[in-house]
């Protein structure tokens, strides 16, 4: 096992992988011995949604494709190219400074810009795919280039067609094309967004980037002080029978869905169990959003966040009778 991986994910398991490549240029991917490279393979940008959960035995890849390209800024619907290696959150803010509406309210997110597409990242009521128009890949199983279009990519809640078992892996992204508009469209329905805002509406994208940034450093660890994944459990979706038996006067927070569903905050259910600070060895349930679990002592093993999710997920079995998922992908 010859490179640490400490520092390639968010939540600082310390673990390694038996090789570790890293490439500038699509060319470059190409151009990679994949036959001599130890399987398996496992593309990641910057380990912000992953748990190691041991030492990898394959290799890691990595792009360092950066570039942000705007097609043209004489539109009214600006595209904007934009490598998979860079920093999603360098990307939000200089579409911001250029006074570009889209990407503002999902500032700060962790991670990359091809993980981005993949997961299809989303807060504060927008997601990736309302911005999205298009993704350029490598396909490893025949080797060659690809493009999807938005509609092919089959976005979801915080899905895609690259997260599906049968493809899972196939594709590597290499640059995202995105549609941002120079016309003023700020979306500030989400909880708490008008009131950073003072109550105005008439905003500019910087403006609206701060009052997120400004939200979320309240409630979420800052990956560069507190190692975590952000959310790790998915919230459940139950029918409207079990969310009546889950909270019969109705009180618990709740969405309703469209096909007579209800979805449950996740982070209420743990809070309602008493796992909010909870702690496991060197992990933790982070006190001020109980979805979110930490790497307290920065000396967490995977085994401790391990135990520590069992621990919530036979907590709100047994009083809820819902078995909660993992958003965090177990690797
Ligand atoms: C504090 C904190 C807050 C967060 N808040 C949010 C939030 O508000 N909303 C939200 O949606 N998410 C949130 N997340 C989760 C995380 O930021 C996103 O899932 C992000 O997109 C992960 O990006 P990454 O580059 O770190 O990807 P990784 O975690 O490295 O990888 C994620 C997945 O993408 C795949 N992948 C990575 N790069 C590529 C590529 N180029 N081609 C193909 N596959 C690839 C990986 O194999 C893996 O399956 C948060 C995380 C943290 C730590």
């Amino acid at each position: 096992m010859d490179y640490d991986l400490s520092a390639q994910n968010t939540f600082r398991m310390k673990v390694r992988c038996s090789c570790y490549v890293e490439y500038e240029t699509l060319k470059e991917l190409e151009g990679l011995n994949f036959d001599r490279l130890p399987r398996p393979l496992l593309h990641i940008g910057a380990g912000s949604n992953l748990l190691f959960t041991k030492d990898f035995p394959g290799t890691v890849l990595h792009s360092n494709i950066e570039y942000i390209k705007y097609v043209d800024m004489g539109l009214d619907e600006v595209p904007v190219m934009v490598g998979a290696g860079v920093v999603w959150d360098h990307f939000v803010a200089e579409t911001c400074r250029h006074g570009l509406w889209g990407a503002e309210n999902l500032s700060l997110i962790p991670g990359e810009v091809g993980a981005a597409a993949v997961q299809n990242i989303g807060a504060y009521g927008v997601e990736v795919k309302d911005i999205l128009s298009g993704v350029v890949a490598f396909d490893l199983q025949e080797r060659r280039k690809v493009r999807f279009s938005r509609e092919e990519c089959r976005y979801g809640y915080r899905d895609s067609l690259f997260k599906q078992p049968e493809m899972k892996g196939r594709y590597v992204i290499t640059s995202v094309l995105f549609r941002l508009s120079r016309k003023s469209g700020p979306r500030l329905d989400y909880k708490g967004v008008r009131e950073a805002l003072g109550g105005r509406d008439c905003v500019t994208p910087q403006e609206v980037r701060e009052a997120i940034i400004h939200i979320r450093r309240q409630k979420l660890p800052d990956p560069d002080e507190i190692g975590s994944a952000g959310s790790f459990f998915k919230n459940p979706v139950v029918s409207r029978e079990d969310f009546v038996r889950i909270s019969p006067d109705g009180s618990a927070p709740h969405f309703d869905l469209p096909d007579g569903t209800v979805k449950v905050p996740a982070a209420w259910m743990i809070d309602q169990c008493g796992f909010k600070g909870a702690v496991q060895g060197g992990a933790a349930v982070w006190p001020k959003q109980p979805l979110v679990l930490v790497n307290q002592s920065g000396e967490a093993s995977p085994e401790d966040v391990l135990a520590l999710e069992q621990r919530i997920v036979n907590g709100v079995q047994e009083r809820f009778g819902v078995t909660l998922h993992p958003e965090v992908d177990h690797i």
